[in-house]
């Protein structure tokens, strides 16, 4: 079996290595959560509720060790990393304390019209769901998973991303240390390539992925073969409208968060910055300054801003679309290159203008922090930008025209619009896109449904 590596993308230093999960292991892992999902059954809400509270908070009291490891698998910024730990343990406290509301079914007020004498709909739990998780939250993004499906009365299985192996590990043993039954949610340690036999596993009853449109595409094909649910996280290529009402200062504020949490490795990163042409030089000149000033270095430090990529592959992937773009007559307002800080997988924050359709950057995600500027006459040509685009995952809006919000609320084609804001995930909210930003939605009532069967009962 291959090794799968953790290494410290700040460094390139091995930080740990463990052996892939044999087929035995792998096999004994389905049949535990298999038969783990009767004891979830017997638990009632109630008891799942109270192991999900115990799960947070544990997760809180290590929330210090977990971020560290976040933060050196991966290379958040540390104060990130602790805002990451601690939104899932409130993620996981929200769906103790919902979950019975969202999954309560409805009682039909006019059982005579189907010729029964009473009528309602019921939320089963669907069994084994597997997830497919990515590297880019690799705590949050679990859990909001996890949280719901266990509190459905699903058990998980998680293939997380090859490069956090510790985070998998650790969270991995999180909900058995809280008291939820042997094998209810466990991670499996194997390569990409082993996900489909998984998948067709008679014992497996549904799949979730986030990450990339290629993975997407393949699990999404092998769940298709065998007629199981998907629901597909996929890419992102947000737009970031202002038009000239905008609170400028605000609006540059935010929109540099916007393209650079997460070291600017977010699906919902505003990458498409669609700015009037009245406030256009304004607003490019404070988002370059502001960009430029951001305080690159080690992640583990709390004054540091920008981390590295996560990958070497990532790195590089970005620095060619820059390149073709460059080549293709963009210009480089700021960055634009490599930067070499301790040998890490460093990035300098970038903003680059003149894209044209025939750059890739144009149809492409730019998984790093690079913001791409668009100058547009008018709303209607701002939406269509916006529009133009395989992806449809959130968008932000800035104006302070009444008119023109409700023109783009309708208008933006994308699973969220958050006017005067960034698009952020809350459990709150429901979360997913549209086209080839995915299918299907997680958080709120209708993610804790997902993975469940909508149940009629008519009684005669
Ligand atoms: P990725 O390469 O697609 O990896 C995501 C997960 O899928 C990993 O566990 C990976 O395993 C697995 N995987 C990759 N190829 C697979 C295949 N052919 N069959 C089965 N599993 C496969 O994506 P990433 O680079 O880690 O993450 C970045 C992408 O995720 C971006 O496009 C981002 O926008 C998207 N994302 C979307 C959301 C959302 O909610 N919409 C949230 C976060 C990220 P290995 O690591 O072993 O390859």
């Amino acid at each position: 079996m291959a090794v799968i590596r953790s290494i410290n993308p700040s460094s390139g230093a091995e930080l740990a290595a463990f052996e892939e999960d044999s087929d035995e292991f792998v096999e004994s892992r389905i049949a535990a959560a298999s038969a783990a999902v009767p004891l979830l059954a017997e638990l009632g809400f109630a008891g799942r509720a109270e192991r999900m509270r115990a799960a947070a908070d544990l997760l809180e009291s290590e929330a210090d060790e977990v971020a560290a490891v976040i933060t050196a698998e991966m290379g958040k910024p540390i104060a990130q990393a602790r805002a990451e730990v601690a939104k899932s343990a409130y993620a996981m406290r929200f769906y103790a304390d919902n979950a019975e509301k969202f999954l309560t079914g409805r009682e039909l007020d006019d059982p005579a019209a189907v010729s029964a004498s009473s009528a309602r709909t019921s939320f089963e739990p669907m069994g084994v769901v597997l997830a497919v998780m990515p590297w880019n939250y690799p705590v949050w993004q679990v859990v909001r998973f996890a949280a719901p499906a266990l509190m459905a009365g699903n058990a998980g299985l998680l293939k997380h991303a090859s490069n956090v192996p510790q985070v998998a590990v650790y969270i991995g043993e999180l909900f058995a240390r809280a008291d939820f039954p042997q094998g209810a949610f466990s991670t499996l340690l194997i390569a990409a390539r082993r996900v489909e036999a998984v998948i067709r596993d008679p014992r497996i009853a549904a799949v979730t992925l986030t990450g990339s449109e290629a993975a997407g595409r393949s699990v999404g094909a092998a769940a298709g073969s065998v007629l199981k649910k998907a629901v597909l996280e996929l890419g992102g290529s947000d737009p970031f409208i202002v038009m000239p009402s905008a609170r400028l200062d605000a609006a540059v504020e935010t929109a540099v968060r916007a393209r650079t949490s997460n070291n600017g490795q977010a699906c919902i990163n505003a990458k498409r910055f669609i700015i009037h042409e009245d406030v256009y030089d304004q607003f490019s000149a404070l988002f370059a300054e502001r960009m430029a000033a951001l305080v690159i270095g080690d992640p583990a430090d709390d004054l540091t801003e920008i981390g590295p990529l996560a990958t070497e592959s990532g790195l590089r992937e970005l620095e060619e679309l820059v390149e073709d773009a460059r080549v293709k007559g963009a210009s480089v307002v700021t960055g634009g290159r490599r930067n070499d800080v301790a040998g890490g997988w460093y990035y300098t924050p970038t903003v680059i203008a003149d894209i044209t359709t025939d750059m890739r950057l144009y149809e492409e995600e730019a998984f790093g922090p690079v913001a791409s500027m668009y100058k547009v006459a008018s709303l209607d040509e701002a939406l269509s930008v916006a529009n133009d685009s395989p992806f449809g995952l959130g968008s932000a809006f800035w104006s302070t025209d009444a008119d023109e919000i409700a023109r783009a609320e309708r208008g933006l084609e994308s699973g969220a619009v958050f006017v005067n804001g960034m698009t952020i995930s809350y459990p709150e909210l429901p979360f997913g896109g549209i086209k080839r930003s995915g299918f299907g939605r997680e958080l709120s009532v209708e993610g804790i449904r997902e993975f469940c069967n909508l149940k009629t009962i008519w009684v005669a």
